[in-house]
């Protein structure tokens, strides 16, 4: 993304992947054709209300085979937010003969935590499960220590979104039901999706969320797998009868076929995508790890490759808040993150972070670099170059004289 033969455009590296990413041209090609042309609504009956209808049945065939689930087990949200909120809400109500207890892990996203916290309120109870320090691994032990007769939903996220750690869901969903058939397993796959395959049969979870802006598709709108045959209540909204009946509104089609459309490429392009953010990653680690003072969160992807998302990479700096380095490298061009995209803002350490074992001070001088398609080798040197120099004056800015 440099410009040459211009002295004042500065050169742009955007390694924010897992807050976001850039729409793929193709989706939004086809995301204004459905904004413009078939713009009818999928209830009605003539041909533009067709039309519209068939986009958004295609797009649900689309978005299952990235997954592995047949288009019934589809239904479409405004985002992983809703999918999540969703999950545990739907399965807590529609279970509440069996119990009242639900286990998550605890650094899941917030949409997941903090409706977690606000079931808690409403008389439910949440334990969290034991993760590894350091790594964040969670082990079918420690789920199995957790789960109660009266556990009616288990949620743990498939990958994690500030660290990267890579969960082995079928592991952790097979022993639970092996202990509790009736157990209800969702994962929030946001991350994993179009990095990780994921088949909902080889991992045998009952709820699966994901959603389309991590997966180079328009923002507002994912989707939530619900496995046929077993007892789950409707969506958050009452009204129409959208979605069989169990999310009410206006479909959002043209986002939803952007997602169908985003969801086609990244099943087809995993394999090269995975391998292209994973070079950059590496690239970028080897780095600034290199610098003195600088340490790695989460699992060493040297070491275990397939426990960390390819292009996750976050860093610790000894002696340096977070959020100055994140502003030094935003002047510079270089985007990346401190803690999750949803707590930076506020000077909160990231509870990721603290639950894997980090100090509130190593937690509140970390960052995180989210690397993904449009990253090249040259703007991951950029990246290093002015990490090391934004590290280098905020040093001296620290310990003047020195
Ligand atoms: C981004 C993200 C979400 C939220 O998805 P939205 O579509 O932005 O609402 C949920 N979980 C994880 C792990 C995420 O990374």
């Amino acid at each position: 993304m440099s410009e040459k033969g211009s002295r004042t455009a500065m050169r742009t590296v955007y390694c924010d992947h897992a807050a976001t990413t850039r729409c793929h041209p193709e989706v939004a090609r086809l995301v204004y054709e459905f904004l413009t042309e078939h713009y009818g609504n999928p209830s009605s009956i003539h041909a533009v209300g067709r039309r519209a209808r068939k986009g958004v049945e295609e797009a649900r065939a689309q978005v299952a085979a990235l997954i592995g689930a047949q288009p019934g087990e589809i239904f479409f949200t405004s985002g992983g937010t809703e999918a999540d909120n969703w999950a545990l809400r739907g399965a807590m109500a529609a279970n509440r003969a069996k119990g009242r207890h639900l286990i998550i892990s605890p650094f899941e996203h917030h949409a997941v935590l903090d409706t977690a916290e606000a079931l808690v309120r409403e008389g439910y109870e949440v334990t969290l499960v034991d993760v590894e320090p350091g790594t964040g691994i969670i082990r079918p032990e420690a789920l199995l220590a957790a789960m109660r007769p009266d556990t009616v939903l288990i949620s743990i996220m498939a990958v994690n979104n500030e660290i990267g750690t890579v969960q082995d869901i079928a592991a952790l969903c097979a022993a639970a039901k092996a202990k509790d058939p009736d157990v209800i397993f969702h994962t929030d796959a946001v991350q994993a999706a179009g990095y990780v395959p994921l088949d909902v049969k080889a991992l045998g979870v009952d709820l699966l969320s994901i959603s389309s802006h991590k997966i180079y598709g328009p923002k507002g709108v994912g989707a939530l797998y619900v496995r046929k045959g077993f007892r789950f209540g409707p969506g958050l909204t009452t009204g129409g009868g959208q979605e069989r009946k169990m999310r009410a509104g206006t479909e959002n089609v043209p986002g939803i076929v952007g997602f169908g459309l985003a969801a086609e490429i990244a099943a087809r392009e995993l394999e090269r995508r995975a391998a292209h953010a994973r070079e950059m990653r590496d690239r970028f680690l080897r780095g600034v790890l290199a610098i003195e003072g600088v340490r790695l969160n989460g699992v060493d992807p040297f070491v275990h490759p397939e426990l960390r998302h390819p292009g996750n990479a976050n860093v610790s700096v000894d002696g340096i808040e977070g959020e100055a380095l994140l502003l030094r490298l935003d002047m510079a061009g270089v985007y990346a993150s401190s803690g999750s995209a949803c707590t930076s803002g506020s000077l909160q350490p990231s509870h990721v972070l603290l639950a894997v074992g980090c100090s509130r001070e190593e937690a509140q001088s970390s960052l995180r670099f989210s690397f993904g398609e449009e990253n090249t080798a040259e703007d991951v040197d950029y990246a290093v170059e002015q990490f090391v120099k934004s590290v280098e004056f905020l040093r001296k800015l620290a310990a003047p004289g020195r």
